[in-house]
């Protein structure tokens, strides 16, 4: 597996990391040996975080006395002092490890999220400490949006940044990468499958293959899943004309009917999260059915059908989307496989 120089972090990691939102739907056994395989093919960056619920401990059962050589990397989601410690110390009794080589913060929005991570008598006075005394090498941050992405890596305390970047949302290749390549800041691309909506894994990897510099960390849930990248990232990756006119199919396909969780369409009137709406169809895809039919997901959703058809959304959305029928669309959906989980739920085994 070719490995690379992850940004001023100085650590070689392989240029396929591991993605591990989708093992929390496997059993804990299928879960830990996915992520053997994984490391079995060479696989040496494991990404997963606290907000990842059973995630951390099938890692850490995973690579139980392997630590060598490893490259793990968590993230919290907390923007206080007192949570990112508890998320920290969680992480690192869950994994099992003294040290966690790549700490993130999760899922930065806006610009006001970053201030208050960046706040030197806050979240990041805590994760100082953590590294200097040795429970973190490097810190990170995760976000969707752009303009907060690009003042993250701006202001010069994170050694990497993790965002979307797969052959339909590839905003970032503009500005953000070359900006990452400026200020040696290492660029992790998430979603590099569009969080399992882009089903032609040659063509989603092909087309990544091109930005040498990118760590790719998709989101396993089954070994054939890995062992298809892996074949696809061992042949040549030039395109042929085919595949360049099925990248435009998939992109004008895709591109306008495909929300990147950039947030610009907020506030709206009803707050409905539109972006976590958006995304139910990838939700349902890579989470445990217990999960995306409860909690924050099933609030968001009975938000949603509370829409006023106000449209206000639709004329902030950079992308010109057309959020109210999406909207209506996945709370149609959503509602067809809550009720055929809930009959599967009520039938005697
Ligand atoms: S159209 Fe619906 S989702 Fe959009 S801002 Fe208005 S209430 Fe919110
Ligand atoms: S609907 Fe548009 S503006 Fe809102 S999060 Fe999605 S892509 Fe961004």
């Amino acid at each position: 597996m070719e490995k690379i120089r992850l940004g001023k972090t100085n650590m070689m990691v392989s240029r396929l990391g591991f993605g591990g939102i989708p093992i929390q739907r496997d059993s804990e056994e299928e879960a830990v040996a996915i992520v053997k395989r994984c490391l079995e093919l060479g696989v040496t960056f494991l990404d997963t975080a606290n907000a990842y619920t059973t995630s951390e401990e099938r890692i850490g059962k995973a690579i139980a006395g392997k630590r060598e050589g490893i490259v793990i990397a968590t993230k919290t989601t907390a923007r206080n002092r007192e949570g990112v410690e508890e998320h920290l110390h969680l992480s690192l009794q869950r994994l099992g490890v003294d040290y966690i080589d790549l700490y993130q913060f999760h899922n930065v929005s806006d610009s006001n999220a970053l201030k208050t991570v960046l706040d030197p008598e806050g979240p990041m006075a805590v994760v100082k400490g953590a590294q200097k005394a040795g429970r973190i090498r490097h810190i990170g941050i995760t976000s969707h949006q752009i303009d907060t992405a690009k003042e993250a890596v701006k202001s010069g305390q994170f050694e990497t940044i993790m965002f979307p970047f797969n052959v339909v949302t590839s905003e970032a290749s503009e500005d953000l990468l070359p900006l990452c390549r400026k200020c040696d800041v290492g660029f992790i691309a998430m979603k590099p499958l569009a969080g399992g909506m882009l089903e032609n894994v040659t063509i989603a990897f092909k087309y990544l293959m091109q930005f040498p510099d990118l760590l790719l960390i998709p989101g396993i849930e089954k070994i054939h899943e890995i062992d298809e990248i892996v074949t696809v990232m061992k042949k040549p990756s030039t395109m042929t004309e085919e595949e360049q006119q099925e990248i435009q199919r998939l992109r004008k396909k895709m591109g306008t009917r495909f929300c990147r969780r950039c947030d610009y369409c907020q506030p709206c009137e009803a707050e409905i999260p539109i972006s976590v709406v958006m995304q139910s169809r990838s939700f349902m895809k890579r989470l445990p059915p217990e999960s995306t039919f409860s909690g924050w997901i099933a609030a968001a959703m009975e938000k949603a059908a509370g829409c006023t058809q106000c449209g206000d959304c639709e004329e902030r959305c950079p992308f010109d989307l057309p959020i109210r029928e999406m909207i209506a669309e996945s709370v149609h959906s959503y509602e067809e496989a809550k009720k055929r989980y809930q009959e599967r739920l009520a039938t005697p085994r």
